[in-house]
């Protein structure tokens, strides 16, 4: 229970694929510390159902589980098409129409008919020229723009493929001007408020502002929520360190990130946002086809797996699962197999007990907290501790430790229920709920009797006890506790 199987933080997409109750129960069994609710997709019932049977879950496990709301964000969709898929051919005509039925039969020419498209922002055709590239498919249908017309945009299909309804529009390098929060996405903010989400994800994310804009909508509406930056445009690169600093964590949204930008400078973009985040102790998620072949096979490629263990290497604290969980044949199998990649890749943070001195560490808590975390992980490597315990109001500290990727165990504490929650996403915390973290000396006693029942002490085992100051205490403490001699010490 309290060394989790993987000391990576699993992230995974609710869908029709696991959104039941006994699926959901084992994800929760095989590894899942944050529950995605895409609010791109499905309605907000089905995601209110599913927030309720988390909590219902979580209080009978006894498992702290967080939820992460992801707003659509600005993303321009295909409307539905007449038979949900359509085969394009690279040199066929397609208009992206403004209105769908109001567009001119084109003079018909040798090859298949012009395809008319709705999307969801008409708007956005205006900034359309001439020689503009719009990608479609996850960018495997590439479309030339020819002409802008009134009625709407001509373009021509330059690389060919199935299409379906609703996927997503890209048009790179194209200055839109649609806002970072949508009308939709005010609504979905109010409800996730409304549900007490512990994270909310924000898509399309330009700059520091937007992120502001969110956390004082969540405030205005009562939600302590944690804003999650994802990047995944050009402009969110060029003001990478602003945004990182004003978010809570953030998401290598890599979906979009891999059509927005060019897809081979995505591997240095990943690493370039993940030091960041580590040097600003913010949690970072990496996302998108980590596993993708699990939504058809039992097993990952060779790729995938390397993938997720990169990752991890490069400093990320979570990893998620998009359509593997959401839609895929594999959901449980696809955590398992998470869970694995991870705790076998962690041996190597083994090796070296601490990454200190990797990277540059940014002020994020004081200098006092800092010096004290750095010790807390030397101690408790050369004590041989059990587990080191670190007390949070805010959480900060505690995600302060979790950027030194200790070896020894780590389980976090608050006495806020909020905060603890939040902790599902920092690396190695393992988030203890109903301790009482307030008190030194009764928090000492609730984890030997705990841990001795639970069969994780025993007695001589040592515990190293952090604590930030804003717990019960004007200064921060560090205590090593030794299972059953507390009375006499
Ligand atoms: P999209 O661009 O379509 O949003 P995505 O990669 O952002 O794709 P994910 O959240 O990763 O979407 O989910 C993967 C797929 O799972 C989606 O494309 C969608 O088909 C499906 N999906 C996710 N959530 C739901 C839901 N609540 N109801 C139905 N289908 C869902
Ligand atoms: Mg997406």
């Amino acid at each position: 229970m309290w060394a989790k199987q993987a000391r990576t933080k699993v992230v995974a997409t609710v869908g029709p694929a696991c959104r039941d109750e006994q699926t959901l129960r084992r994800l929760l069994q095989a590894g899942v510390d944050v529950f995605r609710l895409n609010l791109a997709h499905g309605s907000h019932e089905e995601h209110a159902r599913t927030v309720a049977t988390l909590r219902k879950l979580s209080g009978e496990l006894g498992q702290v589980v967080a939820v992460l709301a992801d707003l659509a964000g600005p993303k321009v969709r295909l409307l539905p098409l007449k038979e949900d898929r359509l085969e394009l051919q690279a040199g066929q005509e397609v208009w992206l129409a403004r209105e769908p039925g109001n567009v001119p039969a084109a003079p018909t020419q040798d090859g298949p008919a012009p395809a008319v498209l709705g999307i969801s922002h008409p708007q956005v055709l205006d900034a359309l020229r001439p020689g503009h590239r719009v990608l479609l498919a996850d960018g495997t249908v590439a479309l030339h723009v020819e002409q802008v017309e009134p009625q709407g945009v001509r373009c021509r299909v330059v690389q060919g493929g199935v299409i379906y309804s609703r996927q997503g529009v890209n048009f790179p390098g194209v200055h839109l001007g649609l806002p970072a929060l949508t009308e939709k996405d005010l609504e979905d903010a109010r409800w996730a408020a409304g549900q007490e989400v512990d994270f909310v994800g924000l898509s399309f994310v330009g700059q520091a502002e937007d992120v502001h804009r969110l956390r004082r909508l969540l405030e205005e509406h009562g939600s302590r929520a944690a804003v999650v930056a994802k990047i995944e445009r050009p402009e969110a690169l060029d003001h990478l360190e602003a945004i990182v600093q004003a978010a809570d964590a953030v998401m290598v949204a890599r979906g979009d990130l891999g059509v927005e930008t060019d897809v081979a400078h995505m591997a240095l973009a990943q690493k370039r946002i993940i030091l960041l985040c580590n040097q600003y102790q913010r949690p970072v998620i990496v996302a998108t086809q980590m596993l993708d072949s699990m939504r058809h096979s039992p097993l990952p490629t060779r790729a995938e797996v390397t993938d997720v263990a990169n990752a991890i290497l490069d400093g990320a604290d979570a990893c998620m699962l998009s359509g593997e969980t959401a839609v895929g044949q594999y959901p449980v199998q696809a955590v398992e197999m998470m869970n694995r990649i991870a705790q076998s890749t962690e041996a190597a943070f083994a090796a070296g007990c601490t990454r200190s001195g990797r990277f540059f560490r940014r002020q994020v808590v004081h200098p006092v907290t800092a010096a004290l975390v750095e010790s807390a992980v030397h101690i408790a490597r050369d004590v041989q501790a059990r587990v080191i315990v670190v007390a949070s109001h805010s959480g900060r500290t505690a995600l302060a430790l979790a950027s030194y990727r200790s070896h020894v165990p780590v389980l976090g504490v608050s006495d806020q229920p909020h905060v603890l929650r939040r902790l599902c996403l920092a690396w190695g915390v393992v988030p203890l709920p109903e301790a009482p973290a307030a008190d030194s000396r009764r928090l000492c006693a609730f984890l030997e009797e705990k841990g001795l029942a639970a069969g994780e002490l025993s007695p001589g085992d040592r515990l190293v006890m952090l604590r930030g100051t804003r717990l019960g205490a004007v200064q921060n403490i560090l205590v090593v506790d030794e299972v059953g001699r507390r009375e006499e010490g």
